[in-house]
């Protein structure tokens, strides 16, 4: 199918100065996509919402934008800018390409004390440098962690959090967040103290992180609650004492008696094999100036040092503020501060026209919009690029930027300019190097790949996608038959959880410790790598919970978990999310990584016929496109519950089949205990 390029129709601001991708992750309100800042050539990520599907929430994207706009922190995604239409909003956003934290620990299973001080110190300092800003979080959990490209966590979705107006000490009334991380006194409905249930929300987090599974479960919200009230969960034996005696002070269901998150900063379990607390003062104050980023800018605009200092000090998080923050992300990053040449046809600069163009724009509903080139080409272009090189001086003159003239700004590499080119992939490449030429050649190749890519990501909601080659294309659709995932809880009980395998299933109290067994005989198997069928056992469940504000309103849906399991694979490389994309000749050929799965098979076409003849069994709608399905599950009144993908691939090494699953919508343990469900039926 043809993509349509609706970015002029469609949000004019946001192509302006940014360039479009794929679908990275999607929340309640939100679709995540991956994006490029065209003038300094950074990926981004770009949060899009849609105003209407809003509704009462929109105040809740405003409570996030602000505390975004006041939180500058490593570990903290960083907030770029913000672009308002009248019917939708886009936040820029710090790309992670590391994924959730929750998709790392399913994968892994567990994390190692060692691996889990790493991540907990990170928390701990995120929630100490929030909490001394004013501010609660009130949505810790594994999925709200993201992991950016150096594997260090970054906290997201503040959508949620509480800035009590006579500070953090203040009650608060408002029941939110996710019911398995809730503290007791908040699901009580008691008044509490956001930094307080905050602590408990990471005690949580931290036994998830060491266990695997949640500690207060349960399919009943009622029985889930008296558990959490009670505050009694069962320790594994595998965790050091350190790490119970920490678990059991931080989840103190009397909040006094529960660690503050400074005693957490010098805790030994916490300074263990560091000997230093953690470190929680921001390392990227907010309102700090650099005078390299500013000179770069200042020489792009073609104003006085002081002019541009004061324009950014203005904060609007428009393209200056991104400007300025994504320049100072690059010098943070090693990489040299310059931001893409001068326009040599167009004259209207991005930078220049973020700074012009301020009118109230009305764009067409239209958010997925376009996509130009291929992101990861472009890294590699960036990469190769004289002017990004580290080695690279440019023939520029610095000094004072007002004097400088046109030509003398002008770097050498036309090809990279999109401002050049309205059109960045039909103009690129004008010059006529053999180096350049190939550039082009790549680039063309990429953008028809990258539309290939739209396609398929416009697919997700269209279910539209062009026949496929080989294997022959399928649609399946289940529809009629809606029943599954309908009524989460019911679901999980009724469809998911209902292997045709036949295998005890693992259920209540007792699951860690049968998890734990069943672990320690696949761990006898875990130097024979291939052989790492799923977990027949399963529990799912995934129950919406809909919370007051004190206001009354209804507030997003919370979830509640089922615990963790294994027999996901279990090796570990933290990659950015691979490219979808079928080929001609067979499966693709790829690494393993933490989101493959490896089957025992070493037929493609078996494995895929396989899977296929499972999908339809769990009422899962279907799109086929060569070794990629593309599936989905929908709700009661048409909507879509979940939405995922699953590629038959070739292994390297080990020669195998593997199974790549990538989750772009809905939540993340139903999704986890659905694509186990289907890997174990499909027998593979
Ligand atoms: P919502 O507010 O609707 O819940 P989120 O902010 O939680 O949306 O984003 C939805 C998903 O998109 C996340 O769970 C994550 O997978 C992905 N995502 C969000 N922000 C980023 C980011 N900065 N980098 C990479 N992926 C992201």
């Amino acid at each position: 199918m043809p993509v349509e390029r609706t970015e002029h129709r469609g949000a004019p601001e946001l192509h302006k100065y940014y360039e479009v991708y794929e679908t990275i992750g999607s929340g309640g309100f939100a679709k995540v996509k991956l994006g490029r800042h065209i003038l300094t050539g950074e990926k981004v990520a770009i949060k899009i919402m849609n105003k209407k599907d809003l509704g009462n929430d929109l105040p809740r994207v405003k409570v996030e934008i602000d505390a975004m706009k006041n939180l500058s922190h490593q570990h903290i995604c960083r907030l770029y800018h913000v672009i308002e239409t009248s019917t939708q909003i886009f936040m820029v956003l710090e790309y992670c390409p590391g994924g959730e934290l929750f998709d790392y620990i399913i994968a892994k299973d567990r994390l190692s004390e060692q691996e889990t001080r790493v991540f907990f110190r990170q928390i701990v300092s995120a929630l100490a440098y929030v909490h001394s800003q004013g501010y609660a979080h009130r949505d810790l959990k594994p999925e709200n962690l993201l992991i950016d490209e150096d594997h260090n966590l970054k906290l997201i979705d503040f959508g949620l959090c509480a800035k009590p107006k006579g500070g953090l000490g203040y009650e608060l009334m408002t029941c939110c967040g996710s019911p398995a991380y809730a503290a007791p006194e908040l699901i009580q409905g008691k008044a509490y103290i956001g930094s307080e249930a905050d602590v408990w929300s990471m005690g949580v987090l931290l036994f998830a992180l060491l266990c695997g599974y949640l500690p207060f479960d349960d399919d009943n919200c009622v029985v889930l609650y008296r558990k959490i009230s009670r505050g009694r969960y069962d320790n594994p034996q595998w965790l050091s004492p350190g790490s119970t005696l920490l678990l059991n002070q931080m989840m103190q269901v009397d909040p006094k008696r529960r660690l503050t998150v400074r005693q957490l900063l010098d805790h030994p379990w916490v300074m263990r094999d560091y000997n230093s607390p953690v470190e929680w003062c921001s390392r990227k104050p907010l309102y700090h100036i650099d005078e390299d980023c500013i000179t770069e800018m200042a020489v792009n605009m073609k104003r006085s040092r002081e002019s541009t200092t004061a324009l950014v000090k203005e904060w609007k998080y428009d393209q200056t503020t991104a400007t300025y923050l994504l320049l100072l992300s690059k010098k943070h990053k090693g990489k040299p501060v310059r931001l893409w040449p001068e326009p040599a046809v167009c004259d209207d600069s991005p930078l220049h026209q973020g700074l012009q163009t301020r009118g109230t724009l009305h764009f067409t509903d239209d958010e997925d919009a376009i996509i130009v080139g291929s992101l990861d080409f472009c890294s590699d272009y960036i990469d190769d690029c004289p002017w990004v090189s580290p080695q690279y001086t440019p023939q520029r003159v610095r000094g004072r930027p007002d004097e400088v003239k046109n030509k003398e700004t002008r770097y050498v590499s036309p090809s990279l300019d999109k401002r050049h080119a309205c059109s960045p992939i039909a103009e690129r490449g004008k010059t006529t190097t053999p180096h350049h030429q190939r550039r082009r050649e790549k680039d063309q190749e990429q953008a028809a790949e990258n539309k290939e890519n739209i396609a398929e990501d416009k697919g997700l909601e269209i279910f539209a996608l062009p026949p496929p080659r080989t294997p022959a294309s399928t649609k399946k659709s289940s529809r009629p038959n809606k029943n599954v995932l309908t009524t989460p809880n019911q679901n999980a009980n009724s469809n998911v959880n209902k292997p045709t395998v036949a295998t005890p299933k693992v259920g209540g109290d007792s699951a860690p410790k049968e998890q734990y067994k069943k672990k320690a005989a696949e761990s006898k198997e875990s130097a024979n790598m291939e052989i790492l069928a799923f977990s027949p056992e399963r529990r799912s469940r995934s129950l919406d919970m809909a919370v007051v504000e004190d206001s009354g309103k209804k507030k997003r849906t919370g979830k509640m978990f089922g615990s963790l399991e294994r027999g996901l694979d279990k090796v570990i490389t933290m990659l950015t999310p691979s490219k979808r994309r079928a080929h001609r000749g067979g499966p693709r050929k790829i690494k393993a990584q933490y989101n493959v799965t490896l089957t025992s098979q070493t037929n493609p076409d078996q494995v895929l016929n396989q899977i296929l003849s499972i999908l339809p069994t769990k009422n899962i709608d279907f799109t086929q496109k060569g070794y990629t399905l593309k599936c989905q599950t929908w709700g009661d009144f048409g909507k879509v519950t979940l939405a995922f993908e699953l590629e038959v691939c070739m292994l390297q090494r080990p020669e195998v089949v593997g199974v790549r699953r990538q989750r772009l919508k809905g939540d993340s343990w139903l999704y986890k205990h659905l694509v186990e469900d289907i890997l174990a039926t499909s027998s593979i």
